[in-house]
C-alpha cells in the first residue's frame, strides 16, 4: 500500500509543477468549473483529451498517426506546448503511434503506462524519446489515484501488476481508469476484453455515467455483466469509418440497447463537458 501512495505522490508533484494557463470558454447550461473530455475522431484507434477545471491537460493514447497533433491544435492554444500527463493504455499501433509525435512536439510532464512492453519499431522509438527527454514514468497499478487540483480524480482500475503473468494479450493489459468529477463519472477502458471486464467486476464499484466502450466496440468486449455493473447512460465508441475489423460489432450495439451511443466515425470529435452534476455533449457532426 505504501508503495502505491508514494507513486501517487510522485504523479501529484509532477502535475503541480506543470505549466498552467488560463483558458476561458463559455459553457452554457453548466455552472461553475467544468471538466472537459474530447474523444478525437482520429480514425481506427483511440485518442482522448482531458482538461480539468484547473486546466491540467491529460492525453490518453494518440491514435494511429500524426493527426492527433492537428486535433490537439484545435483544443489547446497555439502557445501551449505542454501536456501534464500522457497515458499509453497499451502499446498497439492504433494507440501508441500518434503519442510518439506528441512526445516529440510537446513537453510532457509525466507518463503513465500499463507495463506491457511492445516489440514494434514505434515502441522502440517511444522508449527512446522518453529516455532522451527524461520524462518521469509510472507503471499503472489498480488502486492508484491521480488527484488533480480542482477535485478531479482519475482512479486506476487496471492493470493489477500481480496478475500480469496471466495476461498474454496487450489489449488485456490496457490501463483502465475511472475519471470522477463531483458526481460525474466516466470509465475509460482502452482495449480490454471480457476476461478483464469480469475481473474488474469482482471487487470494484464500476458505476459510471459514461462508458468508453473497450476495443472500438469489438464483440469480445463490453459484456453483459460489465455493462450492468457500469450501468452507463452514454456509451462512446472510438472507431474508424469502414474499418477492416467490422468495429463496432452489431452484437455490442445490441447489448448497448437503450444507452445513448456516440461514435467518432459518425459524429466526428465528441466533446463532453461536465460541471460535476450535468453533462453537455457536443459533437462535430
Ligand atoms: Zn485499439
Amino acid at each position: 500500500m505504501f508503495k502505491n501512495k508514494k507513486l501517487n505522490f510522485l504523479i501529484l508533484t509532477a502535475l503541480f509543477a506543470a505549466t498552467i494557463f488560463i483558458w476561458s470558454t463559455i459553457f452554457s447550461l453548466l455552472s461553475g468549473d467544468v471538466l472537459k473530455v474530447v474523444f478525437f475522431d482520429i480514425g481506427q484507434g483511440d485518442s482522448i483529451f482531458i482538461e480539468t477545471p484547473a486546466k491540467r491537460q491529460i492525453l490518453i493514447d494518440g491514435g494511429p498517426d500524426k493527426s492527433v497533433l492537428e486535433k490537439l491544435g484545435e483544443v489547446m492554444p497555439f502557445y501551449d506546448r505542454s501536456i501534464d500527463l500522457v497515458i499509453l493504455t497499451h502499446p498497439d499501433s492504433d494507440h501508441i503511434t500518434g503519442l510518439v509525435s506528441v512526445l516529440e512536439y510537446f513537453e510532457v510532464g509525466h507518463i503513465l503506462v500499463s507495463g506491457f512492453k511492445g516489440d514494434s519499431a514505434v515502441y522502440s522509438q517511444w522508449e527512446k524519446i522518453i529516455e532522451e527527454k527524461k520524462i518521469p514514468l509510472t507503471v499503472a497499478q489498480a488502486g492508484q489515484k491521480v488527484i488533480f487540483p480542482s477535485g478531479a480524480v482519475l482512479e486506476i482500475l487496471w492493470p493489477d501488476q500481480s496478475r500480469m503473468e496471466t495476461i498474454s494479450l496487450a489489449n488485456n493489459a490496457s490501463v483502465v481508469g475511472r475519471l470522477i468529477y463531483g458526481n460525474s463519472k466516466m470509465i475509460l477502458t482502452g482495449d480490454i476484453e471480457k476476461k478483464v471486464e469480469n475481473l474488474l467486476g469482482e471487487n470494484s464499484d464500476l458505476r459510471a455515467d459514461i462508458l468508453k466502450t473497450a476495443h472500438h466496440g469489438g464483440k469480445t468486449s463490453t459484456g453483459e455483466g460489465f455493462l450492468n455493473a457500469v450501468s452507463p447512460e452514454v456509451a462512446v465508441v472510438s472507431v474508424g469509418k469502414d474499418n477492416r475489423y467490422g468495429h463496432p460489432s452489431r452484437e455490442v450495439l445490441d447489448r448497448l440497447g437503450n444507452i445513448a451511443v456516440y461514435r467518432t466515425d459518425e459524429e466526428g470529435d465528441i466533446k463532453i463537458l461536465t460541471d460535476g452534476n450535468f453533462f453537455n455533449i457536443i459533437t462535430e457532426r
